[in-house]
């Protein structure tokens, strides 16, 4: 029996054919376009979940000594920094493959704050340990956010980065790991609760509470301002790792005054009062953080301390040529793409080495000096004469260093 085509209808939302765009028919029955699309939706998101399902068994449950052996590929020195991360890391998955019994012992998030001089290393390794675990990593500016409603970056912007590094994929980025990178920029401004608001220091801070404690925030998938109209995406930060990091510039008169102000008064033993002066950093305490204007809830939120210690002349030396991916061995490789040997007399490293330290910037440093020096080698040598060798020498380096615009950066 033929159905009149004024009865027919969708079989699934049951829209008549004037009602819709098309209607699609099958053996028994029709349907029309926009339960094909819905049902497209449907089936793209079961894919999607199925996916990071797959892909969170596929996060690598390395043990703490074998993310160390991974990171010392990368990293050179920096010890303590990279056992606590170690052993904070797989903590946080072991907790996240935990299932919760009613009288399981609930193992408590361990995010964590890396202090350190700039350019010794808190980005890498951050980065490195986000690779080795192959999960969603973003790294973020303190610096760009303000209090909800002021000219700047609302904090969530920074679940919106984490959320783009995973595809969109909500269940995979709600394991990820986010770096906030200048954590101490968001100091509070002064001690005196002052009649202006401070919206980029303190605000910001009770603003990163929420985030970091674990709670649904909804994140606008493009970042920017939230509006009303927007579709915002859910996000549970319960399994998020946090790493903070920042130089806390200062903080080691901080520090210092509080060793002193411990040990007046002690009868200590000669060792226990050798206090390394060069590298304070090591002594980090709560405490220091909140005398520089870190607010009290936020460092409990953040429980795990590590340091940097500042880079000096042998592992800068190291830096250059040692890591998996070292700056030498980038240059190398650049060329050898032209089909050329790369090399460097060792006094062209130490001489690099030298200038770093003259300008402080850490391993920051090594990389421009460097590029001063190979920039007339990178531009001429692919449309020159073809030569098998090139070997770079301290005249050559010191001559090309010279007459970079870098020579006319005045020395701290
Ligand atoms: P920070 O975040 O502490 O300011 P980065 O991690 O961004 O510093 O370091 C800047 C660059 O210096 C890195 O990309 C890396 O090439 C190099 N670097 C710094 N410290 C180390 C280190 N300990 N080992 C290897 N490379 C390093």
């Amino acid at each position: 029996m033929s159905k009149n085509t004024k009865d027919i209808k969708c079989s699934f939302c049951g829209s008549g054919k004037q009602d819709t765009l098309m209607l699609i028919a099958g053996l028994d029955a029709h349907i029309c376009d926009k339960c094909v699309s819905q049902a497209g939706q449907i089936v793209a998101e079961e894919l999607n979940s199925r996916k990071s399902k797959s892909e969170q068994s596929a996060v690598n449950l390395l043990k703490p000594i074998e993310i160390k052996n991974h990171l010392d590929q990368y990293i050179i020195g920096q010890d303590q920094a990279k056992k606590v991360l170690s052993v904070a890391v797989y903590n946080h998955y072991k907790r996240l493959n935990q299932k919760v019994g009613k009288d399981e012992v609930e193992i408590e998030k361990s995010n964590i704050i890396m202090v350190g001089e700039t350019g010794t290393g808190k980005t890498l390794l951050a980065k490195t340990i986000a690779k080795v675990l192959n999960v969603p990593f973003c790294i973020s500016d303190a610096t760009v956010l303000t209090e909800a409603g002021y000219v700047g970056e609302d904090v969530e912007s920074i679940l919106t980065r984490l959320l783009q590094a995973a595809d969109y994929d909500v269940t995979a980025a709600e394991r990820g790991i986010v770096y906030i990178d200048e954590v101490d920029k968001i100091a509070r401004k002064s001690d005196n609760p002052s009649i202006t608001r401070d919206v980029s220091g303190e605000g910001v801070q009770q603003a990163l509470l929420k985030i970091l404690e674990g709670t649904i925030v909804n994140v606008p998938p493009q970042g920017g301002r939230k509006h009303p109209d927007q579709k915002m995406i859910p996000v549970n930060t319960q399994n998020i790792l946090f790493i903070c990091g920042g130089a806390f510039d200062g903080i080691e008169k901080k520090i210092a005054n509080r060793l002193r102000t411990q040990t007046v008064g002690y009868k200590v033993n000669k060792d226990e009062i050798e206090i390394d002066l060069k590298n304070l950093y090591k002594y980090i305490t709560p405490q220091d953080l909140k005398s520089f204007g870190l607010i009290p809830e936020l460092i409990g939120r953040l429980p795990i301390i590590t340091h940097l210690n500042p880079l000096d002349r042998a592992t800068l030396r190291s830096i250059l040529s040692e890591p998996k991916n070292s700056l030498i061995k980038q240059y190398q490789k650049l060329f050898e793409y032209e089909g050329i040997k790369l090399d460097f007399a060792p006094e062209v490293l130490d001489f690099v080495v030298d200038k770093a330290m003259e300008f402080k910037l850490g391993a920051r440093g090594l990389r421009s000096i460097c590029e001063a020096i190979m920039m007339d080698a990178m531009f001429e040598v692919p449309s020159g004469q073809p030569t098998k060798d090139l070997f770079i020498t301290l005249d050559y380096a010191q001559e090309k260093f010279e007459k970079s615009d870098l020579k006319k950066l005045k020395v701290a």
